[in-house]
């Protein structure tokens, strides 16, 4: 039976203004589920009117008494644990595994946060004597979050927490096919005890609810993960207000593979790439860059690895059905240029795979690094191989992309790893398989955007500092 989602507003539910619903689909199964209310300007308005209305409030608590709210959603939502796992499943149709991992990164966003924001503080500047000069870390009132369908409740957690830990009110628009998770998130976080209006959910399309909301007077600040044509857009319409954004967009990101690495290790970590989540992460590393001398070996050991993968079991759908014809239209494209995969290559049309969007995780061995499949993010289960003769030729195919969000490097000398991590033009850099964890700052170089999501760099990403300075005399 199908729920009806409405927008939660100042602390409850709110119907959308034209009385209108959107439909959402299972990807894995084709079949039509739960409803979302499809927001216009009236539902932005009303919106952030709550949390015009609510941050100051919010942000003239203690950090303490905030810290105690974000620690009291965590603990919801490990209650509700099953509930936001059957409301993602629904929508995105992940593996189990895969939303096991998202809901405990998304509770740990709220204890982390919940714990930093007791020691974020401004700092005190010495001029000599007689002055008292320090800084302030005040939050900037009214924050829009504008989150994408690839990590619902992980990418809404991510953003939520810090924005509100340090006195921000929010209103988050949830992409339109995977809302609902957000909306339990908005209900929980007021059962929390977090006020009234200091975290709203929009839901509707990205024009009709998510612009109006980026183009509205009283919001402040925009935190948008997307594409990249919707961040140089809204890039646009926050500069005519003046306003800064924190942009998460697109990647092409390289995983380099020297001679002297483990193979199998980095293989695997190849394969990873792609696998987790079916290849739609901004952060997919999704060109294999391999030395030359190990590059059929290395193929071979990757291929080996993809053909034990089932659809539904190790890997989820395609999320949206426009996302599937975009990544169906990638390999029609190869198969028109006659390049030939070494392994996967389009959708199934027996098992479980062919119930839903599923496509066949794929390799395109020994492109050309200029080639299309090797230059656009298709954002799917698609890899492609390339070979390089040297560390300069690995550094010059790694940086020649639009993108520069994530890299990953695999050597036996640890030196030319972290000489490579210096020199690889990327937010994040994994040598040997380093980590990226809720502590670690996210963010892009280049057309990946700008700002940065995750560890402390957040807190100041949605913070302005302002400086106090007494003359003593
Ligand atoms: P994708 O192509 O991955 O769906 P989008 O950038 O289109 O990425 O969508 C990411 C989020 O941005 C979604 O919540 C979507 O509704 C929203 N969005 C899309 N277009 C606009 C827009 N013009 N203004 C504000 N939000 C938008």
């Amino acid at each position: 039976m199908s729920t009806r989602h409405p927008h939660w507003i100042n602390g409850k539910p709110a119907e959308p203004a034209t009385g209108a619903y959107l439909a959402t689909i299972n990807p894995a199964t084709r079949q039509p589920g739960d409803e979302i209310a499809a927001g216009s300007v009236a539902d932005a308005d009303a919106a952030v009117a709550a949390a015009s209305a609510a941050w100051q409030r919010w942000a003239a608590k203690s950090p303490a008494d905030r810290s105690a709210v974000l620690h009291a959603i965590a603990d919801l939502i490990a209650v509700h644990f099953d509930e936001f796992a059957a409301l993602e499943k629904a929508t995105t149709g992940k593996t189990d595994a895969q939303l096991k991992f998202e809901i405990n990164a998304s509770i740990d966003y709220f204890h982390y946060y919940g714990g930093v924001i007791r020691s974020f503080a401004g700092r005190v500047i010495e001029q000599g004597a007689g002055m008292h000069t320090y800084t302030r870390v005040e939050p900037y009132g009214v924050v829009a979050v504008i989150t994408p369908w690839n990590l619902p409740l992980n990418q809404a957690a991510r953003a939520v927490a810090p924005a509100i830990a340090v006195g921000n009110a929010v209103v988050l628009k949830p992409s339109e096919f995977t809302s609902p998770s957000t909306v339990l998130l908005g209900r929980l976080a007021s059962q929390a005890g977090l006020p009234d209006g200091v975290l709203n959910v929009l839901l509707g399309t990205g024009p009709d609810a998510g612009a109006p909301l980026a183009d509205h007077a009283e919001v402040r600040r925009i935190a948008f993960t997307g594409s990249v044509a919707t961040g140089k857009y809204l890039a646009g319409e926050a500069s005519k207000r003046m306003i800064p954004t924190t942009l998460e967009l697109g990647g092409k990101s390289p995983i380099v593979v020297f001679a002297d690495a483990d193979l199998d290790r980095a293989a695997a970590a190849a394969v990873n790439g792609i696998q987790v989540n079916s290849g739609q992460v901004c952060s997919a590393t999704t060109r294999l860059l391999v030395e030359a001398s190990v590059h059929d070996e290395v193929v071979a050991k990757v291929v080996a690895r993809i053909e034990t993968l089932e659809p539904g079991t190790d890997f989820g759908p395609i999320i949206t059905e426009p996302q599937y014809a975009r990544v169906l239209a990638y390999l029609d494209w190869a198969a028109g240029e006659g390049l030939t995969p070494a392994v996967g290559g389009g959708a199934y049309s027996t098992g479980p795979g062919a119930e839903g969007f599923f496509i066949r995780p794929t390799l395109f061995a020994g492109v050309e690094w200029d080639s299309k499949l090797a230059q656009e993010e298709i954002f799917g289960p698609v890899l492609v191989s390339i070979p390089f003769i040297d560390e300069a030729d690995a550094l010059r195919i790694a940086n020649s992309t639009e993108y520069g969000l994530v890299g990953a490097v695999w050597s036996g000398d640890v030196a030319r790893g972290l000489r490579l991590a210096e020199r690889i033009d990327a937010g994040q850099v994994a040598v040997n398989g380093g980590a990226l964890t809720n502590e670690t700052p996210f963010g892009g170089f280049k057309n990946s955007g700008y700002g940065r999501e995750k560890g402390i760099e957040a807190l100041h990403d949605y913070a302005q500092v302002k400086t106090v300075s007494l003359n003593l005399g």
